[in-house]
């Protein structure tokens, strides 16, 4: 048994330094100018990331990432637009259901959960019904961890002469997006996933003109980051009480960030995560789900054991007792658990968390794999 808190191997809530933990014991007051100060700080970092200074605003949403989707399509689409929803998981078929609910008119393109959406898919669907204003896309699907050809996909919408809004959430910080190579009106992640920080605020980056345009498209006050964007501009300061301590220990996580190397070192580590993860358990036969050419380096599925004897909740309870929380499977059709290969974990870490596994199955006498 461990007796320290249990590593999350989690796609968010994840696990976190205990110097980004600390950074979230001081009080702020919203009015103070240390803490405004800190908010333009955070969005010039969040907006380095994507090289997207000259053409999009970083607009900062209290709430979960999906008020931040939410918030997006309710702003940057108008309400007469039309979107196509790409789907190849559960996070694709929540942009639909947001759609569905703001009332905004949306069809919808659906591959397997082993396929990613291609660029050709995207031409031929928007040849087929001119209608459509808006794509919605998702990076990295989370449900399973597929990676959709963003680039290529943002190409051939650019080239139809329509608007690409992307829910990057769990791949954001990790996968490189060049806002000046891959056109999109928005950008969509949160304070909880790759950059290391505590779940409790979106953040949106929205091409500039568009934003400008978005005035009066919002079915909703709180939501309307328009609104949200043009009172931060005057003023400094959140529309509404702001989320002081996830703010500040965002801020902690982005200067981190920075010091591990930005990017291309988070990507390295992420991806060296994921590597072992795959070798250790492929050493005990569990199989992956996805082939490694669509994989991308932030959550892992693999199939659960054939074994009768194998049950997720006990299987969980027992690796969680040796200190790891893996996650659930999220597929209808095959019985599967995931693990996570981001947070403030390293690969050693992650074949440690293998060998838990390894131990639970023994003491499972989980024989068939
Ligand atoms: C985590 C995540 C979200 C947001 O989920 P919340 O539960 O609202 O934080 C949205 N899309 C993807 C792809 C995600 O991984």
């Amino acid at each position: 048994m461990s007796t320290a808190e249990p590593i999350l191997l989690t796609p968010g809530p994840l696990t976190t330094s205990a110097r980004t933990r600390q950074a979230m014991m001081v009080d702020w007051g919203s009015w103070d100018d240390r803490f405004n100060q800190l908010t333009a700080s955070l969005c010039e970092q969040l907006l380095a990331i994507i090289n997207g200074a000259a053409s999009h605003h970083c607009v900062p949403l209290q709430g979960s990432g999906t008020f931040a989707v939410e918030a997006a399509i309710g702003t940057l689409v108008p309400r007469d637009g039309k979107i196509l929803v790409l789907i190849n998981g559960a996070y694709g078929k929540r942009l639909a259901k947001i759609c569905d609910v703001l009332g905004r008119s949306f069809s919808t393109f659906e591959t397997a959960e082993d396929e990613p959406t291609t660029a050709n898919d995207v031409d031929r669907l928007l040849r087929a019904d001119p209608g459509i204003t808006h794509v919605a896309l998702i990076h990295c699907e989370t449900s399973t961890g597929i990676l959709n050809p963003l680039p290529e996909i943002a190409q051939v919408i650019a080239r139809h002469g329509k608007r690409l809004i992307i829910d990057a959430m769990s791949s954001f910080g990790a996968l490189p997006v060049d806002a000046q190579q891959v056109p999109f009106d928005a950008l969509i992640a949160a304070s909880g996933k790759c950059l290391e920080g505590v779940p409790g605020m979106g953040f949106v980056f929205a091409r500039k003109e568009s934003l400008a345009s978005a005035a009066g498209n919002s079915h909703s006050l709180a939501m309307d980051l328009h609104d949200q964007h043009s009172y931060m501009a005057r003023t400094g300061q959140w529309r509404f009480t702001p989320p002081t301590h996830v703010v500040a220990a965002l801020h902690e996580a982005l200067l981190q960030y920075n010091e591990e190397g930005g990017l291309p070192a988070r990507h390295r580590r992420y991806a060296a995560n994921c590597q072992a993860l795959m070798e250790e358990m492929s050493k005990l036969g569990l199989r992956s789900f996805l082939p490694a050419a669509i994989q991308a380096p932030i959550i892992a599925t693999f199939h659960a054991p054939k074994d009768p004897r194998y049950q997720f909740k006990e299987f969980y309870e027992r690796v969680k007792a040796k200190g790891y929380i893996l996650y659930p499977g999220k597929l209808t059709q095959v019985e599967t658990f995931r693990v996570g290969c981001i947070g403030h974990v390293t690969p050693a870490q992650m074949r440690e968390a293998v060998a838990a596994v390894a131990q639970v199955l023994s003491e499972m006498e989980v024989l068939e794999i």
